[in-house]
């Protein structure tokens, strides 16, 4: 086994049960990711790339930007020294648009004083009805949706292209870490979500394309391959071949040497697909599974086709199969219509299924959806007071279970990967391969491997000491 797969088995039973990634939410705005330098003498444009959300839109971001590159724009980091401004959004909660209001506003007057001459709103906001009202009230001068992003290439000077999803545009390539969109849209109709009619129903890419991507990137250099799409596990070869999600991981796994994927549905995963994640060297041991409520009540007014119970299974089903594994889930809390016993079957689910880790929400009606209608009454809403109360308690349970399980960890020696090098005095951030994040003294650049003792543990990290031997 090479230094840069799962570790063994002696060192996984040395390293005791499992743990957790961090966070208690999404991360929302994420600053541009890299400042691209044109060719010489051809910097005279520049551009900035805002992106809000999920990593889809950090990918399509990356997208865009390659277009901008290529249209010969430098990137820069603030408004005032861009010529053109992108904010590539995420709709999926109401103060993500009030953000992005407080954006347009300052670009708005960054115009007016002839500072900033273009702006472009793209991503789900864009391709929700109210970009109009944007459009109009800050003035922009492109909006498009998520389906077409390709047409900036045209706005930037680049001659049109005709492109359904990622194919002809890779992201991330070159970079010591790459995401792969496998599928895009969604086919369920969760009560309080806008992704599908911002994103359009599921369009699933071919197997071979995306194994051709793969190899690509590896080749270039790419060490950690992240398959991308709303319901990753919903994931059906187009080509008609007959192959599922599981097949396609078990291909990419013998491609890339690190592989993970995000997100998946509950009714969709496979038992084959939870083992073939213990089996596979190559394989991140970390699940992220939204369930959303611990209610089979309030689970079937979201439309989330699944059961309490049903969900318990599988995660039975990942711990056996993956014991040092690390469980992340999603949890809206006051959805409308959420009563204290349906909170409290939730607080139940935490504690059965022991998640290292969860992104919690407030429940946010979005226009359009189910859950926004139901809000209208207010017989059925959850006062912000009794939200509140509820998020916290389900943001303590989570991460109570986390720091149990984190501590155990400690004394663990861990082949780790590490995501982001050191800043400043800082420390840099890796993650283990059963998928728990860590801070450890190094100067390894990301992409590289260290190995290291787990000194401590928080609720939401691990914190490894000093490295042995050298990066790799
Ligand atoms: N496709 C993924 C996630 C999509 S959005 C899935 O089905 O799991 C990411 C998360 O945002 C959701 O899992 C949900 O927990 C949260 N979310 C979506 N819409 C929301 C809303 N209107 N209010 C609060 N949280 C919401
Ligand atoms: Fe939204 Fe539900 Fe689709 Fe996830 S599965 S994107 S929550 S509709």
């Amino acid at each position: 086994m090479s230094n840069t797969t799962k570790p063994t088995e002696v060192a996984k039973n040395a390293a005791a049960p499992s743990t957790p990634i961090p966070l208690t939410r999404k991360p929302v705005a994420a600053a541009p990711t890299s400042v691209v330098t044109a060719p010489s003498g051809t910097a005279s444009k520049t551009a900035c790339i805002r992106t809000f959300g999920c990593q889809m839109n950090v990918h399509d971001s990356d997208r865009m930007r390659r277009m901008i590159q290529d249209a010969g724009f430098a990137e820069v980091q603030r408004y005032e020294d861009a010529d053109l401004v992108v904010l590539n959004t995420c709709y999926v909660r109401e103060n993500a648009v009030d953000r992005v209001r407080g954006h347009l506003g300052e670009l708005n007057r960054l115009k007016k004083e002839g500072r900033v001459k273009k702006v472009a709103l793209t991503g789900c906001i864009g391709a929700a009805n109210e970009s109009r009202e944007l459009e109009k009230q800050y003035g922009i001068d492109l909006v498009l949706g998520t389906h077409n992003t390709y047409e900036l290439a045209q706005f930037v000077g680049l001659p049109g292209m005709d492109e359904t999803f990622t194919p002809e545009l890779p992201g991330t390539e070159g970079e010591h870490s790459a995401f792969v969109t496998i599928m895009t849209g969604c086919n369920y109709q969760c009560s309080y979500c806008v992704v599908p009619s911002v994103r359009g129903r599921m369009v699933c890419r071919p197997m071979e394309n995306v194994v051709e991507e793969i190899r690509r990137l590896v080749g270039s250099g790419t060490r950690y391959v992240t398959l991308l799409g709303q319901t990753v596990d919903a994931w059906r070869d187009p080509a008609g071949s007959g192959e599922r999600f599981c097949d396609l991981l078990e291909r990419v796994a013998d491609e890339a040497p690190r592989v993970w994927f995000t997100t998946s549905h509950p009714s969709n995963m496979e038992d084959r697909t939870l083992r073939l994640i213990g089996e596979k060297e190559t394989i991140v041991g970390r699940l992220h599974l939204p369930v959303q409520s611990g209610s089979d009540r309030m689970l079937k007014v979201m439309h989330r086709g699944y059961k309490s119970d049903r969900y318990r299974r599988k995660i039975e089903v990942f711990r056996e199969a993956v014991p040092d594994g690390t469980l992340s889930t999603d949890i809206i809390v006051g959805h409308p219509g959420e009563t204290e016993t349906d909170h409290e079957e939730t607080l139940r689910l935490i504690e059965d299924c022991s998640f290292d880790s969860a992104y919690v929400f407030k429940f946010s009606p979005r226009r359009g959806t189910e859950a926004a209608a139901l809000s209208a009454d207010p017989s059925g809403t959850v006062p912000e007071d009794v939200a509140q109360r509820r998020f916290v308690e389900v943001l303590r349970a989570v991460e109570q279970n986390a720091f149990r399980r984190n501590k155990s960890k400690v004394g663990a020696v861990e082949d780790i990967y590490v995501r982001h090098g050191r800043t400043g005095d800082g420390k840099a951030v890796g993650e283990t391969w059963s998928g728990h994040a860590v801070h450890i003294p190094t100067e390894a650049q990301p992409g590289r491997y260290v190995t290291a003792t787990i000194e401590s543990a928080g609720p939401h990290v691990l914190y490894a000491g000093d490295p042995a031997g050298r990066p790799r």
